[in-house]
């Protein structure tokens, strides 16, 4: 990778924006509020928390090039967690309902600094929950969003008022869009249309079979769909939420790593566990809280939405 003296933050000025007015400290008021909301919430719902996994010679194999971040120990290879995919199932085993804040690292390429959602560094809640199906998690999260947003803006009204006043609480229930009428409507671009001309969230579901991973459950009835879903935000906002059902069972994760070319050696624990019958049908899915966080406060870019932000391209503390 090149090396080029501009990638650099300057840590001085950095620091300085963050003391020099009360932006900084009015976002941490409102992402503390978020953690705390969410936090109560998943508790209220029978969910446990569990601590995050920061490396593992397993992590998600995602759907788009980014650098490789692997650490090596002993001859083995560590992987720096870009989800925590295969220990939510897994941990579904010991307690039903699970969440984590969990903090993931991708090395994304510079040109995603433009859309304005993406860090290299960033937090998701990861949840998942045995025996579900996607309609149970999705309602999970309507209602979480809402709680975040309504309690937020009975806390917060002034903060709220001054950085984004068209704040709206959303309503029960989100419109579901299958993502295959959206690309026959609006061609590839549809997210991003639909997320631009929208004033509420909404779901878009049933993504494509080879536009996401191994883990996301292809739909016995309709195969060339997953049962899956993500939650868009309005205003242009994009991207939210990413879950659904999950595969669990050996032949099909050989058939679906199959079809995506992933390697069988370095998911091997994925599939010794798959082969001795131990994981199980779940649903699952994780929120970034830096987007939550930028929705909320209605910001330009995501590197406003919280300290020491890691932009793609960019280097800083
Ligand atoms: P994924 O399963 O890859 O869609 O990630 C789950 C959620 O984490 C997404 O819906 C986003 O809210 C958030 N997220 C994913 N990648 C990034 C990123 N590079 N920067 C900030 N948030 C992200
Ligand atoms: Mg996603």
């Amino acid at each position: 990778m090149e090396r080029l003296e501009k990638r650099k933050v300057d840590t001085v000025s950095l620091v300085k924006s963050y003391v020099e007015n009360d932006y900084y400290s009015n976002l941490l008021i409102i992402q503390s509020s978020i953690l705390q909301s969410m936090r109560e919430f998943m508790i209220s719902e029978g969910f446990l928390e569990i601590l995050p996994v920061i490396i593992s010679p397993i992590t998600d194999p995602l759907n788009h090039d980014i650098f490789d971040a692997s650490i090596d120990y002993y001859g083995y290879s560590y992987s720096i967690t870009k989800s925590m995919i295969l220990q939510k199932q897994v941990s579904t085993l010991v307690t039903d309902r699970i969440f984590s804040m969990s903090p993931n690292l991708r090395l994304e390429l510079e040109n995603r600094y433009e859309d304005k959602r993406h860090l290299i560094e960033f937090v998701q809640m990861d949840m998942e929950v045995a025996n579900a199906k996607r309609e149970e998690v999705m309602d999970i999260m309507e209602r979480l969003l809402i709680r975040i947003i309504s309690e937020i803006t009975v806390k917060h009204t002034k903060i709220i008022e001054k950085y984004n006043s068209g704040l709206v609480i959303p309503k029960k229930n989100f419109k579901r869009i299958r993502v295959q009428d959206a690309i026959e409507k609006y061609g590839d671009s549809y997210e991003k249309i639909l997320s631009a001309n929208a004033k509420e969230p909404f779901w878009l579901i049933d993504i494509p079979i080879m536009d996401r991973e191994f883990y996301d459950k292809q739909n016995p009835n309709d195969p060339d769909f997953l049962l899956d879903f993500d939650l868009i935000y309005p205003f242009g906002y994009g991207e939210a939420i990413s879950g659904g059902e999950r595969e669990h069972e050996y032949d099909q994760i050989i058939k679906r790593m199959d079809l995506k070319g992933n390697s069988k050696n370095i998911f091997k624990d994925y599939l010794d566990l798959s082969k001795e019958g131990l994981l199980k049908p779940t649903a699952g899915c994780g929120i970034g809280i830096e987007r939550l966080t930028r929705y909320i406060l209605g910001l330009e870019h995501i590197e406003k939405a919280r300290l020491f932000a890691k932009s793609p391209g960019k280097i800083s503390i």
